[in-house]
Protein backbone atom coordinates (compact mmCIF):
# COMPACT_ATOMS: atom_id res chain seq x y z
CA UNK A 1 0.00 0.00 0.00
CA UNK A 2 1.58 3.49 -0.61
CA UNK A 3 1.27 6.07 1.93
CA UNK A 4 -0.98 8.23 -0.47
CA UNK A 5 -4.07 5.78 0.07
CA UNK A 6 -3.33 4.65 3.46
CA UNK A 7 -7.46 3.69 4.98
CA UNK A 8 -8.77 2.73 8.27
CA UNK A 9 -9.08 -0.77 9.19
CA UNK A 10 -12.30 -0.19 10.53
CA UNK A 11 -14.16 1.79 8.42
CA UNK A 12 -12.13 2.14 5.53
CA UNK A 13 -12.10 6.04 5.84
CA UNK A 14 -9.10 7.79 3.49
CA UNK A 15 -6.24 9.47 5.34
CA UNK A 16 -7.23 12.33 4.39
CA UNK A 17 -11.09 12.11 5.64
CA UNK A 18 -10.03 11.51 9.05
CA UNK A 19 -8.68 13.93 11.97
CA UNK A 20 -6.13 11.62 13.18
CA UNK A 21 -5.09 8.28 11.75
CA UNK A 22 -3.41 6.01 14.13
CA UNK A 23 -0.75 3.07 12.76
CA UNK A 24 -1.00 -0.44 14.25
CA UNK A 25 0.97 -3.64 13.28
CA UNK A 26 -1.28 -4.95 10.72
CA UNK A 27 -3.60 -1.87 10.05
CA UNK A 28 -4.81 1.93 11.57
CA UNK A 29 -7.78 3.48 13.28
CA UNK A 30 -9.26 6.88 13.00
CA UNK A 31 -10.37 9.30 15.12
CA UNK A 32 -13.72 8.38 14.33
CA UNK A 33 -13.63 4.99 15.05
CA UNK A 34 -11.72 5.44 18.28
CA UNK A 35 -14.83 7.38 19.67
CA UNK A 36 -17.03 4.25 18.72
CA UNK A 37 -14.92 2.00 20.23
CA UNK A 38 -15.11 3.80 23.14
CA UNK A 39 -18.65 4.36 23.64
CA UNK A 40 -19.37 0.43 23.02
CA UNK A 41 -16.34 -0.21 25.82
CA UNK A 42 -18.15 2.00 28.33
CA UNK A 43 -21.43 0.24 27.28
CA UNK A 44 -20.20 -2.69 28.02
CA UNK A 45 -18.36 -2.21 30.60
CA UNK A 46 -21.40 -0.84 32.84
CA UNK A 47 -23.80 -3.83 31.56
CA UNK A 48 -21.49 -5.72 33.25
CA UNK A 49 -21.49 -3.41 36.34
CA UNK A 50 -25.07 -3.67 36.60
CA UNK A 51 -25.40 -7.47 35.38
CA UNK A 52 -22.87 -8.05 38.02
CA UNK A 53 -24.93 -5.96 40.95
CA UNK A 54 -27.33 -9.16 40.75
CA UNK A 55 -29.42 -6.86 42.99
CA UNK A 56 -32.50 -9.27 42.08
CA UNK A 57 -30.66 -12.38 43.64
CA UNK A 58 -29.84 -10.38 46.93
CA UNK A 59 -33.39 -10.67 47.73
CA UNK A 60 -33.68 -14.75 47.61
CA UNK A 61 -33.34 -15.76 51.02
CA UNK A 62 -32.57 -20.01 50.68
CA UNK A 63 -36.42 -20.91 52.17
CA UNK A 64 -37.59 -19.12 48.91
CA UNK A 65 -35.15 -20.89 46.51
CA UNK A 66 -36.34 -24.43 48.43
CA UNK A 67 -39.77 -22.87 47.77
CA UNK A 68 -39.46 -22.50 44.24
CA UNK A 69 -36.92 -25.93 43.74
CA UNK A 70 -40.24 -27.67 45.39
CA UNK A 71 -42.59 -26.81 42.52
CA UNK A 72 -40.27 -28.49 40.31
CA UNK A 73 -38.25 -31.44 42.05
CA UNK A 74 -40.31 -33.71 43.94
CA UNK A 75 -38.85 -35.14 46.96
CA UNK A 76 -34.36 -34.93 47.88
CA UNK A 77 -35.26 -32.61 50.60
CA UNK A 78 -31.44 -32.64 51.68
CA UNK A 79 -29.94 -32.00 48.63
CA UNK A 80 -32.88 -28.83 47.79
CA UNK A 81 -31.86 -27.69 51.23
CA UNK A 82 -28.05 -27.88 50.77
CA UNK A 83 -28.28 -26.25 47.40
CA UNK A 84 -30.41 -23.48 48.34
CA UNK A 85 -27.86 -22.51 50.68
CA UNK A 86 -24.82 -23.25 48.52
CA UNK A 87 -26.48 -21.24 46.23
CA UNK A 88 -27.43 -18.24 48.32
CA UNK A 89 -23.60 -18.11 49.58
CA UNK A 90 -22.79 -18.01 46.52
CA UNK A 91 -24.35 -14.94 44.94
CA UNK A 92 -23.50 -13.28 48.80
CA UNK A 93 -20.30 -14.04 47.65
CA UNK A 94 -20.69 -12.46 44.23
CA UNK A 95 -22.08 -9.37 46.11
CA UNK A 96 -19.44 -8.98 48.42
CA UNK A 97 -17.21 -8.90 45.54
CA UNK A 98 -18.31 -5.78 44.43
CA UNK A 99 -18.54 -3.91 47.74
CA UNK A 100 -15.48 -5.20 49.01
CA UNK A 101 -13.31 -3.63 51.36
CA UNK A 102 -9.26 -4.69 51.94
CA UNK A 103 -8.22 -7.02 54.24
CA UNK A 104 -12.28 -8.65 53.88
CA UNK A 105 -12.75 -11.84 54.42
CA UNK A 106 -12.53 -13.92 51.44
CA UNK A 107 -15.66 -16.27 51.11
CA UNK A 108 -15.24 -19.12 48.68
CA UNK A 109 -16.95 -20.24 45.89
CA UNK A 110 -19.33 -23.23 46.56
CA UNK A 111 -18.85 -25.76 43.98
CA UNK A 112 -21.20 -28.36 44.25
CA UNK A 113 -21.45 -32.14 43.94
CA UNK A 114 -24.41 -34.17 43.53
CA UNK A 115 -24.03 -38.18 44.08
CA UNK A 116 -27.14 -39.94 44.06
CA UNK A 117 -28.66 -42.98 41.27
CA UNK A 118 -29.33 -41.76 37.05
CA UNK A 119 -32.98 -40.10 37.16
CA UNK A 120 -33.62 -38.78 40.64
CA UNK A 121 -33.26 -35.67 40.06
CA UNK A 122 -29.30 -33.90 39.73
CA UNK A 123 -29.64 -32.31 36.49
CA UNK A 124 -33.32 -31.26 37.06
CA UNK A 125 -32.24 -29.39 40.06
CA UNK A 126 -29.04 -27.64 38.48
CA UNK A 127 -31.57 -26.73 35.42
CA UNK A 128 -34.25 -25.27 38.36
CA UNK A 129 -31.56 -23.29 39.79
CA UNK A 130 -30.48 -21.39 36.59
CA UNK A 131 -34.35 -20.93 35.21
CA UNK A 132 -34.85 -19.20 39.32
CA UNK A 133 -31.95 -17.35 38.87
CA UNK A 134 -32.61 -15.98 34.90
CA UNK A 135 -28.58 -17.23 33.99
CA UNK A 136 -27.75 -19.68 31.05
CA UNK A 137 -27.14 -23.00 31.81
CA UNK A 138 -25.47 -25.69 29.99
CA UNK A 139 -25.06 -29.74 30.46
CA UNK A 140 -22.09 -31.06 30.02
CA UNK A 141 -20.90 -34.83 30.18
CA UNK A 142 -17.87 -35.50 31.45
CA UNK A 143 -17.51 -38.87 29.74
CA UNK A 144 -16.77 -37.36 26.40
CA UNK A 145 -13.45 -35.21 27.90
CA UNK A 146 -10.01 -36.18 26.99
CA UNK A 147 -6.76 -34.58 28.12
CA UNK A 148 -5.56 -32.43 26.10
CA UNK A 149 -3.85 -34.37 23.32
CA UNK A 150 -6.19 -37.45 22.98
CA UNK A 151 -9.00 -37.95 20.94
CA UNK A 152 -12.26 -36.31 22.69
CA UNK A 153 -13.28 -32.46 23.82
CA UNK A 154 -11.23 -30.83 25.53
CA UNK A 155 -12.56 -29.53 28.79
CA UNK A 156 -12.58 -25.67 27.68
CA UNK A 157 -15.65 -27.17 25.29
CA UNK A 158 -17.58 -27.14 28.68
CA UNK A 159 -17.13 -23.39 28.31
CA UNK A 160 -18.27 -23.23 24.95
CA UNK A 161 -21.32 -25.13 25.64
CA UNK A 162 -22.20 -22.15 27.97
CA UNK A 163 -21.44 -19.65 25.64
CA UNK A 164 -23.62 -21.11 23.02
CA UNK A 165 -26.45 -21.22 25.83
CA UNK A 166 -25.27 -17.42 26.65
CA UNK A 167 -25.94 -16.26 22.87
CA UNK A 168 -22.76 -15.52 23.06
CA UNK A 169 -22.72 -12.99 25.54
CA UNK A 170 -19.73 -13.19 27.57
CA UNK A 171 -20.61 -11.65 30.63
CA UNK A 172 -23.72 -13.59 30.98
CA UNK A 173 -22.32 -16.59 30.49
CA UNK A 174 -19.48 -15.94 33.65
CA UNK A 175 -22.33 -15.77 35.98
CA UNK A 176 -23.55 -18.89 34.32
CA UNK A 177 -24.37 -22.55 36.00
CA UNK A 178 -22.89 -25.72 34.48
CA UNK A 179 -23.56 -28.98 35.49
CA UNK A 180 -21.34 -31.66 34.59
CA UNK A 181 -22.96 -35.03 34.38
CA UNK A 182 -21.10 -38.55 35.29
CA UNK A 183 -18.50 -37.58 37.17
CA UNK A 184 -17.97 -40.44 38.23
CA UNK A 185 -16.90 -42.09 35.12
CA UNK A 186 -13.58 -39.66 35.09
CA UNK A 187 -12.68 -40.89 38.51
CA UNK A 188 -9.24 -42.71 39.03
CA UNK A 189 -8.60 -46.14 38.24
CA UNK A 190 -6.24 -47.49 41.02
CA UNK A 191 -8.22 -46.38 44.21
CA UNK A 192 -11.34 -48.28 43.09
CA UNK A 193 -11.54 -51.81 41.08
CA UNK A 194 -15.26 -51.58 40.06
CA UNK A 195 -13.98 -48.62 37.56
CA UNK A 196 -13.05 -49.60 34.14
CA UNK A 197 -11.79 -46.28 33.18
CA UNK A 198 -8.28 -46.01 32.13
CA UNK A 199 -5.71 -43.56 34.04
CA UNK A 200 -6.27 -40.64 31.60
CA UNK A 201 -9.43 -39.89 33.70
CA UNK A 202 -7.17 -38.45 36.21
CA UNK A 203 -5.89 -36.11 33.30
CA UNK A 204 -9.54 -34.41 33.02
CA UNK A 205 -10.17 -34.39 36.55
CA UNK A 206 -6.46 -32.11 36.15
CA UNK A 207 -7.57 -30.30 33.55
CA UNK A 208 -11.44 -29.44 35.27
CA UNK A 209 -9.02 -27.80 38.53
CA UNK A 210 -9.21 -24.58 36.34
CA UNK A 211 -12.67 -24.25 34.88
CA UNK A 212 -13.52 -25.30 39.13
CA UNK A 213 -11.04 -22.78 40.61
CA UNK A 214 -11.97 -19.80 38.58
CA UNK A 215 -9.17 -18.33 36.07
CA UNK A 216 -9.05 -16.92 32.73
CA UNK A 217 -10.03 -19.31 30.75
CA UNK A 218 -9.93 -19.21 26.34
CA UNK A 219 -12.29 -20.86 25.08
CA UNK A 220 -13.11 -21.56 21.42
CA UNK A 221 -16.31 -20.28 20.79
CA UNK A 222 -17.61 -22.70 18.37
CA UNK A 223 -16.42 -25.74 20.73
CA UNK A 224 -14.76 -28.63 19.44
CA UNK A 225 -11.00 -28.78 19.89
CA UNK A 226 -8.73 -25.98 20.07
CA UNK A 227 -6.93 -25.31 16.80
CA UNK A 228 -4.69 -22.31 16.58
CA UNK A 229 -6.38 -20.23 13.08
CA UNK A 230 -9.47 -20.49 15.62
CA UNK A 231 -10.17 -17.08 17.40
CA UNK A 232 -10.52 -17.83 21.55
CA UNK A 233 -12.87 -15.74 23.57
CA UNK A 234 -10.97 -15.44 27.41
CA UNK A 235 -13.57 -16.72 30.03
CA UNK A 236 -13.36 -16.20 33.83
CA UNK A 237 -14.28 -18.52 35.47
CA UNK A 238 -14.45 -17.25 38.97
CA UNK A 239 -18.05 -16.51 39.31
CA UNK A 240 -19.44 -19.71 37.18
CA UNK A 241 -21.21 -22.14 39.36
CA UNK A 242 -20.42 -25.36 38.81
CA UNK A 243 -22.54 -28.55 39.61
CA UNK A 244 -21.40 -32.02 39.43
CA UNK A 245 -23.13 -35.11 39.17
CA UNK A 246 -22.64 -38.73 39.25
CA UNK A 247 -24.33 -42.14 40.05
CA UNK A 248 -20.87 -43.15 42.02
CA UNK A 249 -22.18 -46.74 41.27
CA UNK A 250 -20.74 -48.76 44.65
CA UNK A 251 -19.73 -46.32 46.55
CA UNK A 252 -22.49 -47.54 49.49
CA UNK A 253 -19.95 -50.09 49.68
CA UNK A 254 -17.37 -47.45 50.78
CA UNK A 255 -19.45 -45.69 52.53
CA UNK A 256 -20.39 -49.01 54.65
CA UNK A 257 -16.97 -50.20 55.01
CA UNK A 258 -15.84 -46.75 56.45
CA UNK A 259 -19.30 -45.79 58.72
CA UNK A 260 -18.88 -49.37 60.09
CA UNK A 261 -15.19 -49.23 60.57
CA UNK A 262 -15.48 -45.70 62.74
CA UNK A 263 -18.09 -47.52 64.80
CA UNK A 264 -15.72 -50.19 65.60
CA UNK A 265 -14.14 -47.95 67.71
CA UNK A 266 -16.90 -47.24 69.73
CA UNK A 267 -17.71 -50.95 70.55
CA UNK A 268 -20.98 -50.58 71.41
CA UNK A 269 -23.57 -51.66 69.16
CA UNK A 270 -25.62 -48.95 69.49
CA UNK A 271 -24.09 -46.89 67.09
CA UNK A 272 -24.15 -49.52 64.71
CA UNK A 273 -28.08 -49.79 64.67
CA UNK A 274 -28.64 -46.26 64.49
CA UNK A 275 -27.25 -46.55 60.73
CA UNK A 276 -29.81 -46.93 58.32
CA UNK A 277 -28.09 -49.59 56.06
CA UNK A 278 -30.96 -48.72 52.92
CA UNK A 279 -29.96 -45.35 52.37
CA UNK A 280 -25.82 -45.39 53.00
CA UNK A 281 -25.75 -42.22 50.81
CA UNK A 282 -26.81 -40.06 53.24
CA UNK A 283 -23.82 -40.72 55.18
CA UNK A 284 -21.53 -39.46 51.91
CA UNK A 285 -18.81 -37.59 52.64
CA UNK A 286 -15.45 -36.40 50.85
CA UNK A 287 -13.30 -38.56 52.00
CA UNK A 288 -15.51 -41.53 49.74
CA UNK A 289 -14.96 -40.31 46.76
CA UNK A 290 -11.16 -39.70 47.29
CA UNK A 291 -11.34 -43.66 47.72
CA UNK A 292 -13.72 -43.31 44.59
CA UNK A 293 -11.19 -41.87 42.50
CA UNK A 294 -11.52 -38.24 42.71
CA UNK A 295 -8.47 -36.62 43.13
CA UNK A 296 -8.53 -34.38 46.20
CA UNK A 297 -7.76 -31.64 44.25
CA UNK A 298 -11.12 -31.67 42.54
CA UNK A 299 -13.12 -32.85 46.17
CA UNK A 300 -11.45 -29.69 47.58
CA UNK A 301 -12.99 -27.67 44.37
CA UNK A 302 -16.20 -29.20 45.35
CA UNK A 303 -16.60 -28.02 49.22
CA UNK A 304 -20.53 -29.00 48.96
CA UNK A 305 -21.48 -32.25 48.83
CA UNK A 306 -24.58 -33.85 49.17
CA UNK A 307 -27.20 -36.93 47.80
CA UNK A 308 -29.97 -38.03 46.21
CA UNK A 309 -32.51 -40.63 47.26
CA UNK A 310 -33.81 -42.96 45.42
CA UNK A 311 -36.88 -42.58 43.86
CA UNK A 312 -39.74 -44.95 45.05
CA UNK A 313 -43.08 -45.78 44.16
CA UNK A 314 -44.98 -43.55 46.16
CA UNK A 315 -42.50 -40.90 44.69
CA UNK A 316 -42.72 -41.56 41.15
CA UNK A 317 -46.53 -40.78 41.29
CA UNK A 318 -45.84 -37.62 42.82
CA UNK A 319 -43.24 -37.14 39.56
CA UNK A 320 -46.07 -37.79 37.23
CA UNK A 321 -48.44 -35.40 38.39
CA UNK A 322 -47.14 -32.65 40.88
CA UNK A 323 -44.56 -30.67 39.78
CA UNK A 324 -45.53 -27.89 37.77
CA UNK A 325 -44.76 -29.30 34.12
CA UNK A 326 -45.70 -32.63 35.46
CA UNK A 327 -46.25 -35.38 32.38
CA UNK A 328 -49.94 -35.71 33.66
CA UNK A 329 -50.38 -31.19 33.15
CA UNK A 330 -48.86 -31.83 29.96
CA UNK A 331 -50.94 -34.11 28.16
CA UNK A 332 -54.11 -32.42 30.10
CA UNK A 333 -53.32 -29.15 28.42
CA UNK A 334 -52.48 -30.80 24.77
CA UNK A 335 -55.93 -32.51 24.93
CA UNK A 336 -57.38 -29.31 26.50
CA UNK A 337 -55.84 -26.97 23.28
CA UNK A 338 -58.35 -29.72 20.96
CA UNK A 339 -61.22 -28.86 23.99
CA UNK A 340 -61.07 -32.20 25.31
CA UNK A 341 -60.97 -32.67 28.99
CA UNK A 342 -58.28 -35.72 29.67
CA UNK A 343 -59.07 -38.06 32.93
CA UNK A 344 -56.60 -40.37 34.27
CA UNK A 345 -57.64 -43.14 36.07
CA UNK A 346 -55.49 -43.43 39.61
CA UNK A 347 -54.60 -47.00 38.92
CA UNK A 348 -53.09 -45.99 35.65
CA UNK A 349 -50.68 -43.75 36.97
CA UNK A 350 -49.75 -46.97 39.08
CA UNK A 351 -49.48 -48.58 36.33
CA UNK A 352 -47.09 -46.16 34.30
CA UNK A 353 -45.08 -46.07 37.26
CA UNK A 354 -44.82 -50.17 38.12
CA UNK A 355 -43.67 -50.07 34.34
CA UNK A 356 -41.33 -47.64 34.66
CA UNK A 357 -39.47 -49.36 37.92
CA UNK A 358 -39.69 -52.85 35.67
CA UNK A 359 -38.43 -51.75 33.17
CA UNK A 360 -35.47 -50.02 35.27
CA UNK A 361 -36.26 -46.82 33.39
CA UNK A 362 -36.81 -44.54 36.33
CA UNK A 363 -39.02 -41.00 36.46
CA UNK A 364 -36.73 -40.74 32.90
CA UNK A 365 -38.83 -43.24 31.69
CA UNK A 366 -42.52 -42.10 32.51
CA UNK A 367 -42.56 -39.58 29.61
CA UNK A 368 -42.17 -42.83 27.26
CA UNK A 369 -44.74 -45.02 28.87
CA UNK A 370 -47.11 -42.79 29.09
CA UNK A 371 -46.83 -41.75 25.53
CA UNK A 372 -47.15 -45.36 24.53
CA UNK A 373 -50.41 -45.48 26.12
CA UNK A 374 -52.19 -41.93 24.98
CA UNK A 375 -50.20 -42.05 21.16
CA UNK A 376 -53.98 -43.73 19.90
CA UNK A 377 -55.53 -41.09 21.10
CA UNK A 378 -53.78 -38.27 20.54
CA UNK A 379 -54.03 -39.48 17.01
CA UNK A 380 -57.57 -40.55 16.61
CA UNK A 381 -59.51 -37.61 18.93
CA UNK A 382 -58.20 -34.38 17.12
CA UNK A 383 -60.70 -35.58 14.45
CA UNK A 384 -63.31 -36.64 16.27
CA UNK A 385 -65.57 -33.15 16.67
CA UNK A 386 -67.96 -34.78 19.02
CA UNK A 387 -65.88 -35.98 21.12
CA UNK A 388 -65.26 -33.37 24.10
CA UNK A 389 -63.97 -35.75 27.16
CA UNK A 390 -61.64 -39.14 27.50
CA UNK A 391 -61.00 -41.60 30.28
CA UNK A 392 -58.06 -43.13 30.68
CA UNK A 393 -58.54 -46.79 32.22
CA UNK A 394 -56.44 -49.35 33.86
CA UNK A 395 -58.12 -52.07 30.89
CA UNK A 396 -57.43 -49.65 27.83
CA UNK A 397 -53.84 -48.82 29.44
CA UNK A 398 -52.94 -52.28 29.61
CA UNK A 399 -53.42 -52.88 26.53
CA UNK A 400 -52.01 -49.97 24.62
CA UNK A 401 -48.93 -50.79 26.57
CA UNK A 402 -48.80 -54.66 25.44
CA UNK A 403 -48.92 -53.75 22.04
CA UNK A 404 -46.55 -51.05 22.25
CA UNK A 405 -42.80 -51.48 21.46
CA UNK A 406 -42.34 -50.81 25.21
CA UNK A 407 -43.34 -54.43 26.03
CA UNK A 408 -40.43 -55.26 24.03
CA UNK A 409 -37.96 -53.80 26.59
CA UNK A 410 -39.03 -56.52 28.81
CA UNK A 411 -37.17 -59.02 27.00
CA UNK A 412 -34.25 -56.57 26.59
P1 LIG B 1 -30.18 -37.23 36.81
O1 LIG B 1 -29.50 -35.97 36.44
O2 LIG B 1 -30.17 -37.46 38.29
O3 LIG B 1 -29.71 -38.44 36.07
P2 LIG B 1 -32.53 -35.93 35.79
O4 LIG B 1 -32.55 -34.74 36.66
O5 LIG B 1 -32.04 -35.71 34.40
O6 LIG B 1 -31.71 -37.11 36.46
O7 LIG B 1 -33.97 -36.58 35.76
C1 LIG B 1 -34.57 -37.08 34.58
C2 LIG B 1 -36.00 -36.66 34.50
O8 LIG B 1 -36.76 -37.35 35.49
C3 LIG B 1 -36.22 -35.19 34.79
O9 LIG B 1 -36.23 -34.43 33.62
C4 LIG B 1 -37.58 -35.17 35.46
O10 LIG B 1 -38.60 -35.12 34.50
C5 LIG B 1 -37.67 -36.49 36.15
N1 LIG B 1 -37.30 -36.42 37.58
C6 LIG B 1 -36.28 -37.08 38.16
N2 LIG B 1 -36.24 -36.86 39.48
C7 LIG B 1 -37.26 -36.03 39.75
C8 LIG B 1 -37.74 -35.42 40.97
N3 LIG B 1 -37.15 -35.65 42.14
N4 LIG B 1 -38.82 -34.61 40.86
C9 LIG B 1 -39.41 -34.39 39.67
N5 LIG B 1 -39.01 -34.94 38.52
C10 LIG B 1 -37.94 -35.74 38.54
Amino acid sequence: MSKDNIKCSFCGRDKQDTAVLIAGITGHICDKCIEQAQYIIREELSNKASQSAYSHLNLLKPAEIKKFLEEYVIGQDEAKKVLSVAVYNHYKRLSQKIAKKENDIDIEKSNIILVGETGTGKTLLARTIAKLLHVPFCIADATVLTEAGYVGEDVESILSRLLQAADYDVAAAERGIVFIDEVDKIARKSDNASITRDVSGEGVQQGLLKLLEGSVVNVPPQGGRKHPEQKMVPIDTRNILFVCGGAFDGIDKLIANRVQAQTIGYSTSNRNKDIDKDNLLQYISAQDLKKFGLIPELIGRLPVLSYLNPLDKETLIRILSEPKNALIKQYTKLFGMDDIELKIEHEVLELIVDKAIEYKLGARGLRSICEAILLDTMFDLPSQKEVKEITITLEYATEKLSKSKMSKLKAA
